[in-house]
Formats: structure tokens, sequence, C-alpha cells
């Protein structure tokens, strides 16, 4: 497994040394956060300092964050809050974009048989929402507009500051998916003024199945799991204590890293992508040129199957992936590549290489040297390529 080379960031990443560390010792204490003795109110400052710490990555108050099992039920919980305030508001479209998450186009999908209505706006052909179908759909007087702040495979990062600030000049709230954008470029939540923002653990180095839902003070919010009083009575379970507290010191991280980490994959990503183009001819670039996550990559290959690729990779130690996690697995393809007007040819002849802080030079060199050969071949097969066409 370590001699393996993992160019699958943004599907999850590893533990990170310190987070392992950290979390390995608060694994042993086994006490109920919400007890009062005190075992449970050691428990439950660890919970607190963490509140603070993934405040802090998103530049929020600590009272403004909600710890959830991850970044599918935050945005679950916003979407579903949705019901509820659509008949108070008299509101009830919700708009959201053709390539979101798996997690909130089934869960807007579901919104329609409550009596809501969805708009999914298109994209351009890097991925950005298209502000003329924006302001259009934004007349309709919406009651919640849901954009993500940057894809999982192409890494395409909105202006969520400026679609924030057109929601609500339209009287709507504003919600963004940050899961892929924190701790890769600067998320400041103050500065960008949404009413939501969702948020996973172990997409930032730490353990799975924890993550937080940002809730501005005063926007409404209705507990999608209910029972005891955890969370203000917005997110009942016993506290899973040593997880939340190894996301607390995950953020933390990823706060001091910040910079180095965008420096480091952004000149790593670059030397893959540079060393693509140079040794394998008709490729093409997914995403926007500049406005894209340090750390992502995502080509396409015309006359090779995503598939074959990821097999042959597989087989030289390389880890990547084939559209998103929940795509692949299926035979469908990408939906956010066939949103940027990618034909399902295309589209299936694709790979999202997710650089980490773990990639070194001479594992985006070891790429460089075996993989120009392995699209050769694979393009040598195919009956229906023929290069130069
Ligand atoms: C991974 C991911 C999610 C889901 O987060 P989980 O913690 O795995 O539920 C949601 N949105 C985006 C953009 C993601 O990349």
């Amino acid at each position: 497994m370590n001699d393996r080379i993992y160019l699958d960031y943004n599907a999850t990443t590893p533990l990170s040394d310190e987070v392992l560390e950290f979390y390995k010792e608060k694994l042993s204490s086994y006490a109920n956060a919400s007890s009062l003795h005190e075992d449970g109110r050691s428990a439950r400052k660890d919970i607190e300092k963490a509140r603070a710490q993934v405040a802090a990555l998103v530049n929020v108050n600590p009272d403004e964050i909600l710890f959830t099992s991850g970044g599918s039920e935050s945005n679950n919980t916003v979407l579903n809050s949705m019901i509820a305030e659509s008949e108070k508001r008299g509101r009830n479209l919700v708009i959201t974009t053709q390539i979101e998450h798996p997690c909130i186009l089934e869960a807007s999908k579901r919104l329609v048989s409550f009596g809501l209505e969805v708009i999914y706006l298109p994209v351009d052909e890097y991925g950005c929402v298209k502000t003329e179908e924006y302001m259009k759909a934004l007349e309709k007087k919406p009651l919640l507009v849901s954009i993500m702040t940057a894809n999982n495979e192409i890494g395409t990062i909105q202006d969520i500051k400026k679609l924030a600030a057109l929601a609500h000049d339209a009287g709507a709230l504003f919600h963004t998916d940050a899961v892929q954008a924190a701790g890769k470029i600067k998320v400041d939540l103050a500065d960008w003024n949404v009413d939501y923002a969702s948020f996973s653990c172990h997409k930032i180095y730490g353990p799975k199945g924890v993550g937080a839902l940002y809730i501005k003070h005063g926007s409404p919010i209705e507990p999608l799991i209910r029972g005891g009083h955890q969370e203000k009575g917005l997110r009942a379970g016993t506290y899973n204590a040593p997880a939340i507290a190894a996301f607390g010191k995950a953020a933390e991280l990823a706060l001091e890293e910040l910079e180095s980490y965008g420096e480091r994959t952004r000149e790593l990503r670059n030397r893959l992508r540079n060393g693509l183009l140079a040794s394998i001819p008709d490729i093409k670039i997914n995403g926007h040129p500049a406005k894209v996550l340090p750390n992502t990559l995502d080509v396409s290959f015309p006359g090779a199957e995503g598939e074959s690729i990821l097999l042959h990779l597989d087989l030289l130690g390389v880890d990547v992936s084939t559209g998103s996690a929940c795509a692949s697995g299926s035979l469908e393809p990408s939906h956010v590549l066939l949103a940027i007007g990618l034909g399902p040819e295309l589209a299936h002849g694709s790979i999202r290489f997710s650089l980490g802080k773990y990639t070194t030079e001479d594992e985006v060199d070891y790429l460089l040297k075996y993989f120009p050969g392995v699209i050769e071949r694979l393009r040598k097969m195919s009956s229906a390529y023929c290069a130069g066409k």
C-alpha cells in the first residue's frame, strides 16, 4: 500500500501523521460527551475545542458550526430544511447546478415530492455558472440557492461571494458545498456572506464519518436526525468525540498549511499537466484554466476508455479516478463532464488526477515515464480512434 502512488485525494485523503497520532490518543476515551461526570466533561471540552478550530478554518463563529456525519449529511440537512421553510416564506423554488455532488442532486430531487421546484443551472465549458441563466432563474424568487464552491471532478471554483450577493438581492437563502474547497483554497465565509456551508473531515486528512455544517446566526434550520439534545437539538445522536476532536486537529493543520499546500500541489499538478501535454498528443484538459483547485487535473484521452486507463494505472501502482467516485462503478458517463459539453465518448475517456500533501515530484515523474505508453497502446487497440481526427 505504501509504495503505491495515490493520486485520488479528491475521493478521500489519508490521515495525516499528526492527526493519526492525536486520533489514536483520543480513541481510548469512551465517555459520552453529554455526560456530566469528569470524563464526559473532558470529551465535551475536546468537541468545543474542535468547533473553534473548524470555525477558524472558514472564518466564522464557533457557535455557527454544527457537527454532522459528513458532507452528505450537511448537504441533506440544508435541503431538507427547505420543506418547512417553503411554507413559511411562501416560496418553493430551489436553484442549484448540474455539476453538484450526487448528494445535492439526489436530495434536491426528493424535494419535488414535497411540492418544491428545482432548477438545475447549466454551466459553461469550464464549469462556471452562467451569469445570464442565473439572473433569469433568480427572477423567479427562489427560496434557496445551492452552488458548490469547487467541483470535485474538474476543480472549477465559483465566485461564491458574487453568487451569494445576487441570491440575497433576490431574497433567497444561499448554501455552498465547500467540501472540496476547505484546506485547498482560502474559505472566508464571513466575507462571502453565505447562509450555510458544508464541510467534510475526510477530505482534509482526518477520519471519515464526521463533517460540519455552517449555519449563519438566524438562518432557518431543521434537524434531519431527531432524538437527544446534542447540538442544540439540531443533530441527535451520541457524539463521536474522538473523530470530532481529530476533525479539529485536521482543520487546525489545514489552516496552518494552507499556503504551502497550495504552492506545492499547484507546482506538482502543473508539472503533471505540462508533462502530459508534451508527451501525449490529442488530449483535452477539463475545468477552468485559472479558477481551479491547485491539486486537481481532469484530462480526456480521446480513443482510450477511462476504465481501461484506470486498470492499467492500477497495474502500474497508481490510484486515480474516472469521473467521481460515485459515478464510477456505474457505466454512466460523469454528469459533470456532460454538463461542460463533452460528448459521452470523451466523457468516458477521462481521468481525474487529484494530488495531495504527500505527493512527490518522483511520483509525478514516474507517472510521466510510464503513462504515455499506456495511452498509446490503448489507442492502438481502439479501432474507432484515428489520431488527428
Ligand atoms: C466528498 C464530497 C461530499 C460528501 O462528503 P462525505 O463526508 O463523504 O459525505 C460532498 N460534496 C463534495 C463536493 C464532495 O467532494
